[in-house]
């Protein structure tokens, strides 16, 4: 049997390597490796098929949270509300610009921010009058688009921007809605191992906004104004490569059917694992991007054990909730703050999940994991 990957990229590159090569070298030939036509046209093909007004790529997911929180002018003595249960990027940005994350418990079977706790902390936070609330940036984990329903009221009640983090969950949907068109901003990344990935780092921020759109755009080009030696605000050196844009040109073309295969996947993953592990739960009219997949069980470390033992690899996505990283000691957080986090980070585990994924591979992985419960 082929080798069971936990992302196969060279599986990818088997099927459309050569058109890969071929967008390459038309960069090498033109030579406009910053800001490069493919840039635009990428940008414009991620507007067609999330159906945001405004699609900004950029250097990273990371630096699109960057520029999200600078182009609404999130800094010191401002609350951002977000979880623990996600990777440090996340939370990281809103340190680096001095406001502070106020962490907010997961739901336990969805993994994302748990709505009522939030809106309660928000009612808290603002009642205290200690930090004002700025924004909330809910995260799409595993591809699971957040409760966006929920969380956008609490825009109209509190006037809090929202931040959609779908790093992870470019072409998931919300009732036929695609993500990262679901909220006034949102942001993903095209990290190798993300459903829609380059080779190297890049990144997206969408907006329906045409004010935070200008922003945004100044920003990623060292707060540029009418040239790149015109400076009218602080911003950053955060563009995406013209090479990365015209690799994502091509595997945009076949993403679409790569959701596909991942949902097909997912579903025998779930037909046949339902009833020994605890699986996601996908709401009712919701789509993921299955950028993840992953259970909880209490028998975890077993599982794990056997899968290693017959060379299936496996992932903990995430294996310490943020209020417990040593880089946010200084938020005074403990154990047990959010025992639903860290409940969920103890007992949970990812196995292989990309687009090519044979019927034979998805069998042993699910015959195993049976196994391993024996
Ligand atoms: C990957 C990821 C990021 C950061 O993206 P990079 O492109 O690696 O900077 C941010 N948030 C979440 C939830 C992620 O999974």
């Amino acid at each position: 049997m082929k080798k069971i990957e936990l992302v196969d990229l060279k599986a990818q590159q088997d099927k459309i390597g050569d058109k890969i090569q071929k967008a390459i070298a038309r960069v090498l030939s033109h030579g406009r490796y910053i800001m490069g036509p493919e840039v635009n046209e990428f940008e414009q093909k991620l507007v067609d098929f999330t159906g945001a007004d405004y699609a900004i790529s950029c250097a990273s997911g990371t630096d699109a949270l960057l520029l999200a929180l600078m182009s609404i002018g999130v800094g010191p003595g401002d609350a951002v509300f977000t979880t623990p249960f996600t990777f440090i990027a996340t939370a990281e940005v809103i340190r680096l610009l001095g406001a502070v994350p106020v962490f907010v418990d997961i739901d336990s079977h969805t993994f994302s921010i748990d709505p009522d706790k939030l809106k309660k902390k928000i009612q808290k936070i603002s009642t205290e009058k200690q930090l004002r609330p700025s924004c909330i940036i809910p995260v799409d984990i595993f591809g699971l688009p957040a409760d966006y329903p929920f969380i956008n009221k609490l825009t109209d009640e509190y006037g809090l921007p929202i931040i959609a983090d779908g790093a992870q969950s470019l072409g998931s949907q919300i009732n036929d809605k695609m993500a990262c068109s679901l909220t006034e901003i949102a942001t993903t990344s095209f990290f190798p191992a993300k459903p829609l990935g380059c080779y190297g780092d890049g990144g997206a921020v969408f907006t329906k906004n045409p004010e935070l759109h200008e922003k945004i755009i100044s920003m990623r080009v060292h707060g540029m104004g009418t040239n790149k030696y015109d400076n009218v605000r602080i911003g950053i050196n955060g563009r995406l490569d013209t090479l990365q844009a015209a690799i994502l040109l091509e595997k945009l073309k076949i993403f679409k059917g790569e959701l596909k295969q991942r949902e097909a996947i997912a579903h025998k993953y779930r037909s046949v694992l339902g009833n020994c592990v605890t699986c996601q739960r996908i709401p009712e009219g919701y789509k993921s991007s299955w950028a993840q997949f992953s259970f909880v069980s209490i028998f975890k470390t077993k599982i794990k054990k056997k899968l290693e033992k017959y060379n299936i690899p496996t992932a903990v996505y995430y294996p310490k909730p943020l209020h417990l990283q040593k880089a946010f000691s200084d938020l005074g957080y403990k154990p047990g703050d959010f025992p639903v986090s860290e409940a969920i980070s103890d007992s949970i585990l990812s196995v292989p999940m990309h687009p090519y994924l044979l019927d034979d591979q998805i069998d042993m992985v699910t015959q195993t994991i049976r196994d391993g419960l024996n």
